[in-house]
C-alpha cells in the first residue's frame, strides 16, 4: 500500500485515502485544482482571442 504524509499532522496515511485516519482532516487536492484552473484560463483566453481578433 502506498503511503503519503498528512498535510495537517504529518503522519503517514494511505495514499488513496482523502481523509486522514489520525486527525480526521480532509487532504487538499491543490495540484489537481490548479491544473484545472490553468486549463480553464487557457481555454477562456483562447476563446477571447478568437472573438476579438478573428
Ligand atoms: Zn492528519
Amino acid at each position: 500500500m502506498e503511503m503519503k504524509k498528512c498535510e495537517f499532522c504529518k503522519k503517514e496515511m494511505p495514499k488513496q485515502e482523502n481523509t486522514c485516519p489520525h486527525c480526521g482532516e480532509e487532504q487538499p487536492l491543490m495540484g489537481c485544482i490548479y491544473a484545472v484552473y490553468a486549463l480553464l484560463a487557457l481555454f477562456i483566453i483562447g476563446a477571447f482571442k478568437s472573438c476579438f481578433f478573428g
